[in-house]
């Protein structure tokens, strides 16, 4: 086809592929990754410290597992799936979370079989077709941990909040807050819906239409409104609070006691109802300093099991999320030095077709011995390598030309001071291994 083209004296087109990445959705670059290093550490270390065991479940899902957790009138379900129809006709997700995933796991695996509860936790990418800003990616990374099974005791509550400030702590973030609240159960939770739209009633004309809907539909998803207009009608909203049960009163208080013990500073935030509409009893967010962009969340979710028909009743469940990027932004806007990537101390120069030819296996040497070495093979003069190897700010560098292959030797020059020495090419790992040390 091309060549027709050309011989008809046309020129062939080229479609042009942007250097874009889609909106909203980034590239890491290597001088990133010592943040992710950093991040992903710290979090196996938490992690396997209150015993947490790993899952990964796929970035793809069947959709309705999804639309049947996030509820009516939620902007995860309404606006932000990427949904994809394939060739088999199935419709699959890119997973706006996690959550409902690791209990369609828990369930397929039959872990209710194991000790419980079960404790997990993941790390991976998350996807919402939200409008990008700030903080607010559509592909992003969330960290999360999750309590399935055993019993509803509020000391779950307490650890899932606790471990997620841990983890912040041990990134050594600064000026954390959290903040909490109740959602209380089915039964309170109905009479509070109740209040609040009676609250909303008067002021249907003034909300915003995003709120008018969510009336009827979901009035809990009032308090959750991000439009400024309707900002000052969730102030002076009723608190859920008082609204409570004996027994959601009697579970929060414990949730509390438990972090007083733990010195963990709280506020109790009665509009805090979260993102996401599974939730009941405590619900919590965690910020650093001033800003409201929240670092993490989580909260207590004993009936998504039975909405998604894993189980029938109550199945006790508790977790929480952190955003990997708003957790990383943290960190460089609080100067938090993460530890870079470990250079090698050890530059190979080689000159000449028969050095070069030996330079690819004497490498691998090394690479045997666990030490790493730089080099740059597509390079000919010993000065351009050598200008290389100052710049990467090696210790040693290791140079083989024709003389050396021929006297199976090999020079090491320091550095530093630019001495040299040469040394049989043999013994060249373990005189490098003596050096560094
Ligand atoms: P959620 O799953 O909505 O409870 O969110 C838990 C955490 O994930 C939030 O506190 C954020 O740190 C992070 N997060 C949620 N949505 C986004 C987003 N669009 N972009 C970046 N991070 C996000």
């Amino acid at each position: 086809m091309a060549e027709e083209k050309i011989k008809e004296g046309k020129e062939e087109e080229v479609e042009v592929i942007s250097l874009q990445t889609p909106k909203g959705i980034k590239d890491v670059l290597p001088l990133e990754q010592p943040f992710w290093e950093t991040l992903k550490k710290a979090v196996k270390k938490t992690a396997e410290f209150y015993n947490f065991g790993r899952l990964d479940t796929p970035i793809l899902e069947y959709a309705n597992l999804f639309h049947k957790a996030e509820g009516v009138g939620t902007d995860v379900a309404e606006k932000e799936m990427y949904i994809l129809k394939t060739k088999g006709g199935d419709v699959l997700v890119l997973r706006p979370e996690v959550t409902p995933a690791a209990l369609r796991a828990y369930f397929r695996h039959g872990m209710s079989r194991e000790t419980q509860p079960s404790k997990l936790y993941y790390f991976g990418a998350i996807f919402r077709h939200e409008s990008p800003q700030s903080g607010r990616l559509r592909e992003f990374h969330q960290v999360g941990f999750e309590i399935l099974g055993g019993e509803d005791d509020p000391i779950y509550d307490a650890q899932i909040a606790n471990l997620s400030l841990r983890l912040l702590e041990e990134l050594k973030i600064k000026d954390l807050r959290m903040e909490l609240n109740s959602l209380g159960c089915r039964v309170c939770r109905t009479g509070y819906k109740k209040k609040l739209q009676h609250y909303y009633s008067h002021k249907l004309n003034k909300v915003c239409e995003d709120c008018k809907r969510r009336f009827t539909v979901n009035p809990l998803r009032l308090l959750d409104c991000k439009n400024a207009k309707c900002a000052v009608f969730k102030e002076e909203a009723p608190s859920i609070i008082n609204s409570l049960c004996v027994v959601c009163r009697g579970h929060f208080r414990s949730v509390l006691e438990y972090l007083d013990e733990l010195s963990i500073p709280y506020f109790i935030n009665p509009r805090l109802v979260r993102g996401l509409d599974y939730y009941n009893r405590t619900v919590f967010e965690i910020f650093s300093g001033e800003g409201n962009t929240a670092l993490g969340g989580g909260g207590r979710y004993d009936y998504l099991a039975e909405n998604l028909g894993f189980r029938k009743g109550i199945f006790p469940a508790v977790g929480s999320a952190l955003g990997a990027e708003r957790i990383i932004d943290c960190l460089k806007e609080q100067g938090i030095a993460v530890r870079p990537v470990e250079k090698p101390k050890i530059f190979f120069i080689q000159i000449g077709k028969e050095a070069k030819k030996k330079a690819i296996a004497l490498v691998e040497e090394f690479r045997r011995a666990d030490i790493r070495v730089s080099e740059a093979f597509g390079k000919e003069s010993l000065n351009a390598q050598l200008k290389l190897a100052d710049k990467e700010g090696v210790v040693f560098a290791l140079i083989y030309g024709q003389r050396e292959v021929f006297d199976k030797s090999i020079i090491i020059r320091d550095m530093k001071d630019g001495t040299q020495e040469s040394v049989p090419v043999e013994k060249i790992v373990t005189e490098v291994k003596k050096r560094i040390k």
